[in-house]
């Protein structure tokens, strides 16, 4: 069914190999964030195939949805009081911060007679989630470690997330040092020091060796960019997700429209240019299904002009005839909140290449 999403699984995992053979060499380790295709199992399958072994999601619903044998699965969004049985049961792993969810998760651990494995976030000034007080850190870790069921696996940190800080070698140093201060004071080892999102490769670019040892990832490999400043990133795939329309009317019409203008469909006064009379198109998607802004039409002689709820409309004009008549397809390029709003709309069908 039209409209749907075309998933180019060799694609992605091409990416997935290649970002995993990089960051090995840097020592770093690397979980596939699958929460922006609602981890479908058949591409969660692909990013197996290449080679990675952690998968993350900020639900539980969607950790549901991943096989044990693809590997650990891990909750990102700290998880509320009232969900920790299902996180229990469905995560193999946590980001955590409070002492009151860890302390109900260790009894929900208990009466499933499994371990769960603990990340403790540490906030580095992008004001998300994470200790800020060390106080506070400190008195977690202790009673952390008194669990029973809970296994503490290391530090991790969150950035350009809320507050758009950008992962540098100083707060990452810092989240080191904590990570270092910590083992010292309990005498123990911690495997991971996990220093964020897709916005931290750009500090790997060098290939060389880190303090920290494991980055959460989606952008990169489901769009091929880093998040820091939205550059291509080791020359990833960037079209493994591209979006497919039907053309349902195809006019000639005037540019302005004729009449008084007041607000649109979404409350905004638009504003238009007259360019003489164009071919309009109108495609059958809308902003109910996705932002006409997070789109990119792949045949550059076409434009996007506008959307509705359930219209959008392009300029067809430059166009070969075969390509805007009804019926005709109209293929876009999507950036990560086109793809992550597509797979969460029950409108839009999805095929796999
Ligand atoms: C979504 C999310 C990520 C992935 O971020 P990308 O920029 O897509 O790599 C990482 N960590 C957490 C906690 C997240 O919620």
């Amino acid at each position: 069914m039209v409209p749907r999403v075309r998933v180019d699984l060799k694609k992605l995992e091409s990416n997935a190999h290649t970002l995993r053979e990089h960051l090995l060499r840097c020592g770093i380790e690397v979980a596939s964030v699958t929460k922006v295709f609602g981890a479908d199992p058949k591409i969660v399958e692909a990013i197996h195939r290449g080679g990675i072994r952690f998968f993350a999601d900020s639900r539980w619903q969607n950790l549901q949805r991943i096989d044990p044998a693809m590997g650990k699965r891990l909750l990102l969004r700290i998880p509320m009081l009232s969900e920790v049985e299902m996180v229990a049961k469905y995560a193999d792993m946590s980001l955590q911060s409070e002492w009151r969810v860890l302390q109900a998760l260790d009894e929900a651990m208990a009466a499933q007679s499994k371990t769960h494995e603990v990340l403790l976030m540490i906030d580095l000034g992008d004001l998300r989630e994470g200790f800020f007080d060390e106080e506070d850190l400190f008195a977690t870790a202790e009673k952390l470690l008194r669990s029973k069921h809970l296994r503490w696996v290391g530090t991790g940190t969150n950035l350009t997330c809320y507050g758009g800080v950008l992962p540098t070698r100083e707060n990452l140093d810092r989240l080191v040092r904590t990570t270092r201060k910590l083992e010292e004071h309990f005498r123990i080892s911690l495997p991971w020091i996990a220093a964020g999102n897709s916005s931290s490769l750009y500090l790997t670019e060098s290939g060389k060796k880190e303090e920290w040892n494991f980055l959460r990832i989606g952008e990169a490999i489901v769009v091929g960019t880093e998040a820091a400043f939205g550059q291509p990133y080791l020359g990833l795939h960037r079209d493994c997700f591209v979006l497919e329309t039907e053309v349902v009317e195809s006019k000639r019409k005037p540019s302005v429209p004729i009449g008084e203008i007041g607000k649109n469909a979404f409350g905004e006064t638009p504003v238009f240019e007259d360019e003489g009379e164009q071919l309009r198109l109108i495609v059958a998607i809308g902003r109910q299904d996705v932002d006409p802004l997070d789109l990119e039409p792949l045949n550059p002689r076409m434009r996007i002009l506008g959307a509705s709820s359930d219209h959008m409309i392009l300029d067809g004009t430059h166009l070969e005839e075969s390509d805007a008549q009804v019926g005709s397809r109209v293929l876009f390029n999507m950036n990560y909140r086109a793809i992550l709003r597509t797979f969460t709309s029950s409108y839009i069908d999805r095929v796999y290449l």
